[in-house]
C-alpha cells in the first residue's frame, strides 16, 4: 500500500523497496492532521524462509528511511512472520495458522490496544482485501487501493462474497487525502464482512 508489490516472493531486502509516487507526503499529511500511520502487514517470507528477522528490521529501516525523506513518520509496525503452509526450507517455528495474519485481527487489536485508538475515528487503508476484510472484522471504516493487489484478490474467496472496501481510491495520498478532508466520515461505514 506504500510500498510498490515488487512481484516474484515479495519483499526480500531492503533494495527491494519502491515507495509508491506520495506515499511519504500521504504519511505526512495523515499525522499533520492528527492521525496516526500504523502499518499492519503480513510478512510471509519470514515463515519461508525467504528473510529472516533480522533482515525484515533493515527492511523496515529502510521503509522508514524512505518514508522519513518525505515527511511521513512511521509511528508502529506491526508484522506477521507466519504461514500456515510447511514449505520445504521454511522457518518451522514460523509455519503455524496463526490470529495476526491479515484477515485476522490479533496485529489491529494490538495497535487499538497500544495506541487507544478511537474506531470510529480512524479508517484502515490497504491494496488487499484481506486488509479490508480485517479492518471490517473491527469495524474499521476500509478504503481501498488501486496500487499493489489493488483490492482485486477475489480469488481469496472461492466460497463467499469478499470484503467490499468502503471506498477505493488511486493510491495512498487520494485515500489520505479524502481521510483529511472527510474525518467523520470513518465509523459510519465500516460492517463486518
Ligand atoms: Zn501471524
Amino acid at each position: 500500500m506504500l510500498n510498490e508489490e515488487p512481484g516474484g516472493h515479495g519483499v526480500l531486502g531492503p533494495d527491494d523497496i519502491r515507495l509508491i509516487p506520495g506515499a511519504g507526503r500521504a504519511v505526512r499529511a495523515a499525522r499533520e492532521a492528527g492521525y496516526l500511520a500504523i502499518i499492519v502487514t503480513n510478512r510471509a517470507q519470514v515463515a519461508k524462509g525467504f528473510v529472516t528477522l533480522t533482515g525484515l528490521e533493515t527492511i523496515f529501516a529502510r521503509l522508514r528511511e524512505l518514508l522519513a525523506q518525505d515527511g511521513g513518520i512511521v509511528d508502529a509496525i506491526y508484522f506477521c512472520p507466519h504461514h500456515p503452509e510447511q514449505t520445504p526450507g521454511g522457518a518451522p517455528e514460523f509455519q503455524i495458522a496463526c490470529e495476526c495474519r491479515k484477515p485476522g485481527t490479533l496485529l489491529l487489536r494490538r495497535a487499538i490496544a497500544d495506541f487507544g485508538i478511537d474506531l470510529g475515528r480512524s479508517p484502515l487503508i490497504g491494496d488487499s482485501l484481506r486488509d479490508i476484510g480485517a479492518g471490517h472484522a473491527m469495524g474499521l471504516t476500509s478504503y481501498g487501493v488501486r496500487t499493489g493487489y489493488a483490492c482485486r484478490d477475489v480469488e481469496r474467496y472461492p466460497d463467499r462474497a469478499p470484503p467490499v472496501p468502503d471506498r477505493m481510491f488511486a493510491d495512498v495520498g487520494e485515500a489520505v487525502a479524502f481521510c483529511v478532508a472527510h474525518p467523520a466520515k470513518h465509523g459510519q461505514a465500516g460492517q463486518p464482512d
